[in-house]
């Protein structure tokens, strides 16, 4: 078994719906998944997290243990050295509870144009966030924060109770501090997804309404929305199946399917670290065990970039990638 095999449900698997097999797709439409020209180093350190929410594909979670140890982002850093990535993206669960995110975001910020961190909103309200917010501000990163709905009951149903409150405070912190502002060049970023099985709305309209409801509501301020579906993977696939709603959920997603997003999916663009230093073409892939370009590689084995052309492991959930306008 993987180690980042779902803990609640194995059996679980967008698979086993009746919807045509996502490689079948892409060959009806004469296309392929292969990698582009590599961008991005994604860094997850670990799947510790003080929230358990719904739509989580890695179920992180307060009993998750895993995370990155220093060793690992060592190796990590040397291959950024390595390689130089445009954009570093360092993920979850909660980024903040990993105890070395400190002198990650110290040791990598020098080796990139673009740092992003993303953020539980509630994570680094807990933690000794003076110092995280601080080193964020001085090095530019950019904080981008899960925030699905304006509406408190939508999103304590699919983050927990109280989280809609305690992110808008730190909302509020982080605009104190320059984010999200005109002119401070600190940029803050939402991502919201549906609250259960349907696809998002438009990013553009969603943007909109969401900027005017936050300053309307609570005098807030950010940069950009950024809107995606849920991957039926880990947490959110079990929830789907045990609430009835996959197969449905699958239909939907495999009918939307748009082959004009496959030139702009982020796995063509990504390599994926996992906890361990294991490499994976994307985070939703990383959920799966399926490793980059099918081979098993451990950071410290990449002499530089993944090779352009190598194919990329696809399954159902890519599904949730190239629905409508598409997950890039
Ligand atoms: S899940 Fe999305 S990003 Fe990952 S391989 Fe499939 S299409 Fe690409």
């Amino acid at each position: 078994m993987h180690q980042n095999q779902a803990p609640t449900d194995k059996e679980a698997s967008a698979e086993k719906i009746q919807v045509e097999l996502f490689s079948r797709t892409l060959a009806r439409h004469g296309l392929d998944l292969r990698k582009g020209e590599t961008s991005t180093l994604q860094i997850n350190v670990g799947l510790l997290c003080n929230q358990m929410c719904r739509h989580c594909h890695l179920e992180a979670g307060a009993s998750r243990s895993e995370l990155m140890d220093r060793d690992t982002i060592d190796e990590v850093v040397a291959y950024a050295k390595r390689a130089r990535f445009q954009v570093v993206d360092i993920t979850r669960g909660a980024p903040e509870m990993n105890p070395h995110l400190g002198c990650l975001i110290e040791t990598i910020a020098p080796l990139t144009p673009r740092l992003m961190l993303r953020a539980n909103l509630t994570a680094l309200a807990q933690q000794d966030t003076d110092y995280l917010r601080e080193l964020c501000t001085v090095n530019r990163v950019v904080i981008v924060a899960s925030f699905p709905s304006i509406s408190g009951s939508r999103t304590d149903s699919l983050r927990g109770k109280g989280v809609l409150e305690k992110s808008v405070a730190m909302l509020k912190k982080l605009n104190e501090l320059g984010y999200g502002m005109d002119g401070t060049g600190l940029e803050l970023n939402l991502v919201s997804n549906p609250t259960g099985a349907f696809l998002p709305v438009s990013q553009s309209q969603a943007e909109k309404r969401f900027k005017a409801d936050l300053r309307r509501k609570w005098g807030l301020a950010f940069n950009n929305l950024f809107t995606s579906a849920n991957v039926p993977l880990g947490r959110f696939l079990v929830w789907q199946r045990d609430s009835g709603n996959l197969e449905s959920y699958m239909q939907k997603l495999s009918a939307r399917f748009n082959p004009c997003t496959i030139e702009g999916l982020m796995c063509r663009t990504f390599v994926s670290v996992n906890w361990d230093g294991y490499l994976y073409d994307c985070d939703f892939n990383l959920a799966r065990g399926a490793y980059l370009g099918g081979r098993k590689r451990h950071v410290s084995e990449m002499a530089g970039l993944p090779e352009p052309g190598t194919r990329i492991p696809t399954g159902n959930h890519c599904y949730a990638c190239t629905a409508g306008s598409g997950f890039t």
